[in-house]
C-alpha cells in the first residue's frame, strides 16, 4: 500500500510555482494576486481561507483577504464583486462557501468574471470543461488529478466510483475521470443518495472517490483489493483527547481500508492541501492569461 502524501506533494509544487513567479517578478512582470472573501465566521471556513493565505506566501503571490460579518447582504456581496472584476491588481479570487443563508450562493457565483474564478465554479468554467476546452479547473477535483499524475496512477480503462454528486467535487470529479486523456479514460459511474446498492458498485471500482461528508463511509468490504481511493471528505469528529476538542476524519474508514490498497490518501494531509495547490495553479495561470 503507498500511502499519497498529499501535504508533501502540494508543497512540491508550491516551490516549483515560487520559482516561476520568482522568474516572472525579476523579468519585470507583475506577481500573481489573489484575493479571497470570507463572510461570517464559520471557522471551517476561516481555516480553509487562513490556508489559502498562506499558501499564497509560499507561492510567492500576493493575497488579499475580504473579511465581512455574517449581515453583509446579498446586495453588498454583488457590489464588492463588481469592485473585484474590475480591479485590474486582482488577477483571481474566490468567495469561500458555505455563504450564508440570506445569501443565495448560486446567483454570487455566477457574477463572478469567469476569467478571474480561480475556483472554477461559474457555469461557464463548468461548461468550458465538460466540453473539453480550456477552463479554470474546480479545485479539489484538479488537485486529485494532479496527484494521479504525479504518482504515475494507471487510469486508462479503469472503472472509477465517484461517491457524491456535488457541484464542487463529485459531479465535476466524474467528467475529468471520463474524458479523453491522462488522468482520465476511466470508465465512471457516479454513485449518490439514492442509488441502490452502493457497496455492490463500490466493490467493483479500481479507483474510489469518496466525497460525501460522512464520517468513515466506505469500509473495508466495499472496497476490492488492490484499489486507489482517495478521500476526498473532511469531517470534524468529538474527541476529547485534542485541544479543540474534535479531530478531521474522512469519508473513508482509514484504518480498516487502507490495507487492501494498492494507493490511498490520508485525512488530514491528503486531497486537502492539494485542492490549495490547484487553486495557485488556476491564479498563476490568471496572471498569465493562460485560459482567455
Ligand atoms: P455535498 O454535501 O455538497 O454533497 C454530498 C454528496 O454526497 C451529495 O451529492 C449526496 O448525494 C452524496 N451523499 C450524501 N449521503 C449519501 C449516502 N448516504 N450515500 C451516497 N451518497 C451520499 O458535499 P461536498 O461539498 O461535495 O463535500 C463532500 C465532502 O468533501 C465533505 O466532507 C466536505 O467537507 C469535503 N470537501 C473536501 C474538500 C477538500 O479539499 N478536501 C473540498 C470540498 C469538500
Amino acid at each position: 500500500m503507498i500511502l499519497i502524501d498529499g501535504a508533501g506533494l502540494a508543497e512540491d509544487i508550491l516551490q516549483e510555482i515560487r520559482q516561476e513567479v520568482d522568474l516572472m517578478v525579476s523579468n519585470g512582470k507583475k506577481r500573481p494576486h489573489l484575493a479571497a472573501v470570507l463572510i461570517g465566521d464559520n471557522p471551517a471556513s476561516l481555516s480553509y481561507v487562513t490556508n489559502k493565505v498562506k499558501s499564497c506566501e509560499t507561492a510567492g503571490f500576493k493575497s488579499t483577504l475580504i473579511k465581512r460579518d455574517g449581515n453583509f447582504s446579498e446586495n453588498e456581496l454583488a457590489q464588492l464583486i463588481e469592485e473585484l472584476n474590475n480591479d485590474s491588481e486582482i488577477d483571481g479570487y474566490i468567495v469561500q462557501l458555505p455563504l450564508p443563508r440570506h445569501i443565495d450562493a448560486d446567483k454570487i457565483l455566477l457574477l463572478i468574471d469567469p476569467k478571474k474564478d480561480v475556483d472554477g465554479f461559474h457555469p461557464l468554467n463548468f461548461g468550458r470543461m465538460a466540453q473539453g476546452l480550456p477552463a479554470f479547473l474546480p479545485a479539489t477535483p484538479s488537485g486529485i488529478l494532479q496527484m494521479l499524475e504525479r504518482y504515475k496512477i494507471e487510469t486508462d480503462g479503469k472503472h472509477c466510483v465517484v461517491i457524491g454528486r456535488s457541484n464542487i467535487v463529485g459531479n465535476p470529479m466524474s467528467i475529468l475521470m471520463a474524458r479523453k486523456g491522462y488522468p482520465g479514460n476511466c470508465t465512471v459511474t457516479i454513485v449518490h443518495s439514492r442509488t441502490h446498492n452502493i457497496d455492490e458498485i463500490v466493490r467493483q471500482a479500481d479507483i474510489v472517490i469518496a466525497a460525501i461528508g460522512i464520517p468513515k463511509f466506505v469500509t473495508s468490504e466495499m472496497v476490492k483489493d488492490g484499489a486507489v481511493v482517495i478521500d476526498v471528505g473532511i469531517n470534524r469528529i468529538a474527541d476529547t483527547s485534542t485541544k479543540s476538542g474534535f479531530r478531521l476524519v474522512g469519508d473513508v474508514d482509514f484504518e480498516n481500508v487502507a490495507p487492501k490498497c494498492s494507493f490511498i490518501t490520508p485525512v488530514p494531509k491528503g486531497v486537502g492541501p492539494m485542492t490549495v495547490c490547484a487553486l495557485m495553479i488556476n491564479t498563476l495561470k490568471a496572471s498569465k492569461s493562460e485560459i482567455y
